[in-house]
């Protein structure tokens, strides 16, 4: 019975996390300096109350300093942008963070695009997904990568697990601004040949199919059924959703866009949901953004 590699994303964060960590006290020992993460969150949504404490959290864990800045649901665009330009020049803080959503009276893009490019370390700033786009050479270090927490935490447990992207056939299901453009962006950078799934896609089974490579980043629980899966491909699944299940105490269970029992008699690597990409290796990108922010500030 064939049985996929399972890519456990957990552990690779970990790995990646204490490495992080003996950075960061290096960089203090030197320059007697820590680098510095701003994690801005407006309003009460207990999604976004438990993602940003989980990063506060990494950060203290690693010795970055987070800088915390909790505003009411009730700010105004201005006020908000006010204080991204006051952190845009704070010489202690080295990557902003605004936690998405933002209210609705809000446009995002907007509040985005006023973070300072050197500290944009979710890549969200409309340069920095262009410069992406660009096939640009020398994009600013590792912050020009968009959302590269998801996008770039694909590429390591790719890597990690000794999957080469060069040449390969990669298909990216869904293509949305956070995360499925950008990571199809970055594949075509790694030298992959992506064809992207949406949902006008006419017969994604087929397509599918044929790739190497399977980014699921569509939102829909357990779409991709093992009949779609090609023999010994690697599988990255982004798709964190939520169905009912009776056994559990919460009355639910989190799945990704893969059907992951299927999935494993076929394919070669996949990661689980939860504990592949979303979650652990999503914080240590931001982590290691922060730290090559903070480098190259420092050591100047
Ligand atoms: P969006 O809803 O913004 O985008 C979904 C994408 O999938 C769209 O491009 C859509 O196509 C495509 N799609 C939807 N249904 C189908 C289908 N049946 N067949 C093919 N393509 C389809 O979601 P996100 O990109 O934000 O998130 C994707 C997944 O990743 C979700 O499970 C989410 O929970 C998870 N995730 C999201 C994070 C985030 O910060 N947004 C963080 C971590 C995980 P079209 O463009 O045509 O509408």
């Amino acid at each position: 019975d064939h049985k996929a590699m399972i890519i456990d994303g957990k552990a690779i964060a970990q790995t990646i996390r204490s490495k992080i960590a003996v950075e960061v006290r290096n960089l203090s020992q030197k320059y007697d300096k820590v680098p510095g993460l701003a994690v801005v969150i407006m309003g009460s949504r207990k999604d976004s109350q438990s993602y940003v404490s989980m990063k506060r959290k990494a950060c203290a864990e690693v010795g970055i300093t987070s800088v915390d800045v909790d505003l009411p649901e009730n700010v105004s665009q201005d006020d908000l942008i006010a204080k991204v330009h006051k952190l845009n020049v704070k010489p202690d803080v080295h990557g902003i963070l605004v936690q998405l959503p933002l209210p609705r009276h809000i446009n995002e893009e907007k509040v985005l695009s006023e973070i300072s490019i050197e500290r944009d370390v979710d890549g969200f700033h409309s340069l920095n997904i262009g410069k992406l786009a660009m096939k640009a050479e020398n994009l600013y270090s590792f912050l020009a990568l968009p959302r590269q927490d998801i996008g770039n935490g694909c590429l390591e447990l790719l890597s990690r697990s000794g999957i080469s992207i060069t040449g390969k056939k990669a298909v990216v299901v869904g293509r949305s601004n956070i995360v499925g453009s950008p990571v199809a962006l970055l594949l075509l950078q790694a030298n992959a040949t992506v064809t992207v799934v949406h949902s006008h896609t006419l017969d994604p089974e087929s397509i599918i199919r044929q790739a190497c490579i399977i980014i699921a980043a569509a939102g829909q629980a357990m779409m991709v059924k093992g009949g779609w899966i090609k023999p010994g491909a690697a599988i990255i699944d982004v798709g964190t959703n939520a169905i009912d299940d009776s056994r559990k105490k919460s009355g639910y269970r989190l799945v990704g866009d893969v059907d992951f029992q299927e999935a494993c008699k076929v394919a070669g690597w996949i990661t689980p949901v939860p504990g592949g990409v979303v979650g652990p290796m999503t914080v240590e990108m931001l982590l290691k953004n922060t730290l090559d922010g903070a480098k190259r500030v420092i050591a100047k």
